[in-house]
Parts: structure tokens; C-alpha cells; sequence
């Protein structure tokens, strides 16, 4: 079924030498299948290929790219079985993760051809003319969203479908009318080949141009540093570490020409639990708690990696309650031995820190790649005094900050680096009493959440999944709802064109009914 080859447009390739495999953390052992390194001709025959296809795709109407989208919707659904059982094969995730994930990413992809249908995300703006305005004319001026160019879209590891080949990026950067190459996730290559299998079917069944869409294979980072450095790519989509993430941005801002790097990386997630709440209902978020730490593994971009509160009885028996509760949690497959093997470093590293104490630890026998949960403690003072304390470890791991006063806790709040969510856990009035602390937490995060658990990132319009850096490279953009489409655009403005002329969506008779700025009024109207 799979082939171990790139997608060079529709064209199957692998003229490389270097090969790799992907791992099945469950059993423990290597996959079957060998994929081939896409090679620096392969890498530049997609890039031109793209180049050339963006000119016939831009001019292609929303309808018919929302025919493209759904199409590949339904061509990953006619994968079934296999599709899934490939997904399990290189995460270790089970069934019903990989179905869920499965429908979000389906979701993802029908949403923007609504989007598109309904036509009116290209903020169409009209500024009619004023021939006789004095001292001077006013010119009659029309401006639009229009798609940057091709864009490359590398994934993370935690998520093979949703943030993956026909992920959230490549959903909304298609939907801009921007062809996508994705540098393939080594670690899930397999899924990576059969999905963008459904996209270049789905290319070819509704009439898309060759080179919409690209797959690219790669063991290391080279074919993704190549691709940035490419002078026709013109924006990059990452979702993954900080680490990579920042590499990427680096690399994209020192080309002759910069472009734009959207990184959605690592966060900790804080979460400031008020004194009241704990007391009112500890035990009850204690059991939510631990179930949001180890959930998946604990590799989610939202994990809650930092509880935060003020010292007291409450705040101690909570703690305590957490301790309890997390180690009755069985502990589950990690998505590669690699990751497991950072999650113990790092893991390590943290509770070797001065001031650290192991409030749980999972002691128990587990099978090979297999997560164990741990929870530490430490004093305010020591977290604002060790940065090292603040960096995300990527698994089920958490951090409980005692502070001494709320003072304490929204100075900490206040210094912490960018991140995607913060979340208050508090009774109904208590969270009044600490307008400054919510005020820092806002000041710090993309989503702020009230009484619950900040993973699952829920696909809406209003969702907003970016946040301060480092959590992400520009936090005036989201990575996941149909407004991260907003990424992959440019507005562009025509003076005085001819209305035949004119694409249709800003022309004066508004055949495509949608909603547009006229004259600084919201409207349908045709002018
Ligand atoms: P990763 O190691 O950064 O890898 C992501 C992709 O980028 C891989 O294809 C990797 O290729 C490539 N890459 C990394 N460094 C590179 C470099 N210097 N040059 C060129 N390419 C590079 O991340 P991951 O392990 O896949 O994902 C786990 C991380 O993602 C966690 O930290 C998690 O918090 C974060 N995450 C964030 C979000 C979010 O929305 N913010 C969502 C999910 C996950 P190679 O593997 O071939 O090196």
C-alpha cells in the first residue's frame, strides 16, 4: 500500500540513497517499510512545481477549492482501517485517539470549505471614488485578502493527522490558495505517505493543478532547512519544539528575501488555583488534574505543566490529594523511544534543581517506552530565581509552585515566558479578588480558561491556539480555527481598475453575495 517514496506533485519519487524507518513503540520494534530521503533535485522540482501551480490554483474560485478540500476529506475517510491501523502503528497511540483525530482533522478541513463557499473571509473592502472632492479627487480603491505563495508545512510528532500532512496548517494554507509541500514527520512517515495519497487524489479527481500539494521525506533536518532556504517558498507553518521551531524562524529571517515563519511550539501552560476553590472541591480537581497531566501521555501542546497557588492548608492537602491520585493513573505508551528518552532527561534534569521536592513519581514496572507520571513541588522564591524550572517537559509532568502571597504569585505570573493557554480555577466571586493576577496571566497567554483543564483545543472560529513568543513566533495569529487562514494571505489593493477586470469579489455588482466593507459600511449590497 505505501511505498516509501516522496510525492513530487502527483509523481512518486525516490531517487535517494538515504533511507529510514519509522518505530512501533508498543511493540517496541521497528516498521517494515524503508522511505527514501527526498534528494536536492526531488526538493526543487516540488518547489518549482508549486511555483507554477500557484498561478493556475490562485485563479481558481472558492467553490472549486472547497470541491479540492472536501475531496480530500472524504479520500482520507475511504483510507479507513488501514489508515488507522498505520497511525497506531507509528505512535503507540490507541484506536480511539487515532478516530478521533481522524474527524477533528476531517472537521478542520470542512470547515474551510464552508469557509470558502461562504466567501466573505477575504475582508473585501470598497472606498468609492470622489471625482469632484476638493482640494484633490479621491481615487475609487478595492482591497482583498490574495495568497502569498507556496508555503511549506512541517508537523509535530504529537499529532500524525491534526497538526500533521493534511493538518490544520495545510488546511487553511490551501484554503488561501497557497500550493503546500510538507516536509514529511520522520516519525510517522507511513501515515504521512497515505494521506497525502488522499490529497493527490483528491487533486487530481476535482482538476487541481500538479504540484498543489507535495510530500517530502526526511530522516534529519536537511531537506527542511533546504526548503526553507529555497528563494520560491514563501511562508513556513511549523508546529513542534522550541528548539526547531526558533532554528526555522532564524534560518527564514537571514534569506535575501525574509519570510514569515509560523511557529506554534512548547508551553507549560500555567494553571493558578485560588484558595477557596481548592477548599470547596480539591478532591474533585485533584482526580480532573491528574487526568489532564497524563492524558495522552501528557504530549500535548496544552499539557498543564505549572499549578499555582498561595500557600495554606487548602493548597497543601490539594497537593497531596494530586500525589494520590496521579500515581493510580496506569502509565501509557510514549510516540518514540526518542521522545521518552527526552521526557526522562528531562525529567531528571528537573527534579536534580535545587529546592525540588518529588511530591509522586510512578515507581511501578512498565513496558518499554511507556511514560512514567511525576509531580515535584517547589517554592515561589526558587521559580522566580531558576529559569531552568520553566522550561516545558514535554510528558505527563508537572510542576506545583508554592507561593507565599498572592503578590508573589502574580510577580511569577507576570515573568513567565509566552504561552498558549493560562487557566483560574476559583469560585464564582474569589476570582475578584485578584484582578492583578488575572491581569499578568492575560498579559502572558493566547486563551485564558475559567475552571477547567486547558487540553483539548476546541476547532472554532473564536478558538485562538498561539500565543506571546515562545509559545509561538507571532501571537497576532492562531494555528488552529478557520482564522489561521489569515496567515497565509496579504491584502492587496486595485486603484481606479476596470470592474471586468476587477476578481469578483470586489466587483460593483457583488456576484458572489458576500459581506463587504463599502464606504466603511458592512453590506451585501451591489454598488
Ligand atoms: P520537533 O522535534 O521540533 O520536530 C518538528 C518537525 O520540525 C520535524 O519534522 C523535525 O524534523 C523538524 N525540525 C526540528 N528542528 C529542525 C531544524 N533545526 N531544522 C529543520 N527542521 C527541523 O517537535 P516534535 O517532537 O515533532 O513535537 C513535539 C513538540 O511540539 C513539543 O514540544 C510540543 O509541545 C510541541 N507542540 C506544539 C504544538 C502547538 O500548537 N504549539 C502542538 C503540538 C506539539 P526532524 O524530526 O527530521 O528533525
Amino acid at each position: 500500500m505505501i511505498t516509501g517514496k516522496n510525492y513530487i506533485g502527483n509523481r512518486l519519487a525516490g531517487g535517494g540513497s538515504k533511507t529510514y524507518k519509522t518505530f512501533n513503540p508498543l511493540l517496541n520494534i521497528e516498521n517494515g517499510q524503508q522511505f527514501i530521503e527526498a534528494t536536492t533535485e526531488e526538493i526543487n522540482e516540488a518547489v518549482f512545481l508549486a511555483t507554477d501551480a500557484y498561478l493556475i490554483y490562485n485563479q481558481k474560485s472558492g467553490s472549486e477549492k472547497a470541491q479540492f478540500l472536501r475531496a480530500i476529506a472524504d479520500e482520507i475517510l475511504d483510507l479507513d482501517d488501514s489508515l488507522i491501523q498505520m497511525y497506531c502503528s507509528e505512535s503507540g497511540l490507541p484506536e480511539g485517539r487515532a478516530k478521533g483525530e481522524r474527524g477533528r482533522t476531517i472537521g478542520q478541513l470542512r470547515a474551510f470549505a464552508d469557509l470558502l463557499e461562504e466567501g466573505s473571509w477575504v475582508n473585501a473592502t470598497i472606498d468609492t471614488a470622489q471625482p469632484d472632492r476638493t482640494p484633490l479627487p479621491k481615487p475609487d480603491l478595492r482591497k482583498m485578502l490574495v495568497p502569498l505563495g507556496p508555503v511549506v508545512v512541517f508537523g509535530a510528532s504529537n499529532f500524525p493527522f491534526a497538526f500533521s500532512t493534511a493538518g490544520g496548517d495545510t488546511a487553511s494554507a490551501l484554503a488561501a490558495g497557497c500550493p503546500v509541500i510538507v516536509k514529511s514527520h520522520p516519525m510517522h512517515a507511513g501515515t504521512g505517505e497515505m494521506v497525502a495519497s488522499a490529497v493527490i487524489n483528491a487533486a487530481e479527481k476535482t482538476g487541481m493543478p500538479n504540484g498543489v500539494f507535495s510530500n517530502l521525506n526526511s530522516g534529519g533536518i536537511e531537506v527542511g532547512v533546504q526548503l526553507v532556504q529555497h528563494n520560491q517558498v514563501k511562508a513556513i507553518g511549523f508546529t513542534g519544539s522550541i528548539k526547531g521551531g526558533r532554528a526555522l524562524y532564524d534560518l527564514a529571517a537571514k534569506r535575501a528575501e525574509p519570510i514569515p515563519v509560523f511557529a506554534e511550539m512548547g508551553s507549560i501552560n500555567p494553571v493558578i488555583m485560588l484558595p477557596k476553590a481548592l477548599n470547596d472541591r480539591g478532591q474533585e480537581l485533584a482526580i480532573t488534574y491528574a487526568n489532564s497531566i497524563t492524558v495522552g501521555s501528557g504530549q500535548f501542546c496544552t499539557n498543564p505543566g505549572l499549578l499555582l497557588g498561595i500557600k495554606g492548608e487548602s493548597f497543601d492537602k490539594f497537593i497531596e490529594m494530586l500525589a494520590e491520585e496521579i500515581v493510580k493513573i496506569e502509565p501509557s505508551c510514549m510516540l518514540h523511544p526518542n521522545i521518552i528518552g527526552a521526557y526522562e532527561k528531562n525529567k531528571k534534569n528537573a527534579v536534580a534543581q535545587n529546592g525540588l521536592e518529588v511530591a509522586a513519581d510512578y515507581q511501578k514496572q512498565v513496558s518499554p517506552n511507556y511514560a512514567r507520571q511525576a509531580v515535584v513541588t517547589v517554592e515561589g522564591k526558587t521559580f522566580q530565581e531558576n529559569s531552568q524550572l520553566h522550561q516545558e517537559v514535554f510528558g505527563p509532568f508537572s510542576m506545583v509552585v508554592q507561593c507565599e502571597n498572592a503578590k508573589e504569585l502574580e510577580a511569577i505570573v507576570a515573568n513567565l515566558e509566552g504561552q498558549l493557554t493560562g487557566t483560574i480555577i476559583s469560585d464564582n466571586n474569589e476570582i475578584k479578588e485578584y484582578p492583578l493576577i488575572v491581569a499578568a496571566l492575560q498579559n502572558r497567554v493566547g486563551r485564558i480558561i475559567f475552571n477547567g483543564v486547558p487540553t483539548g483545543v476546541e476547532v472554532c472560529p473564536a478558538m485562538q491556539h498561539g500565543g506571546p513568543y515562545p509559545a509561538s513566533t507571532d501571537s497576532r495569529f492562531t494555528a488552529v480555527g478557520t482564522q489561521s487562514i489569515k496567515r497565509w494571505v496579504r491584502p492587496f489593493s486595485y486603484q481606479n481598475w476596470p470592474d471586468e477586470l476587477l476578481p469578483r469579489e470586489l466587483r460593483n455588482a457583488n456576484p458572489l453575495d458576500i459581506i463587504r466593507s463599502v464606504d466603511g459600511k458592512q453590506t451585501k449590497k451591489a454598488l
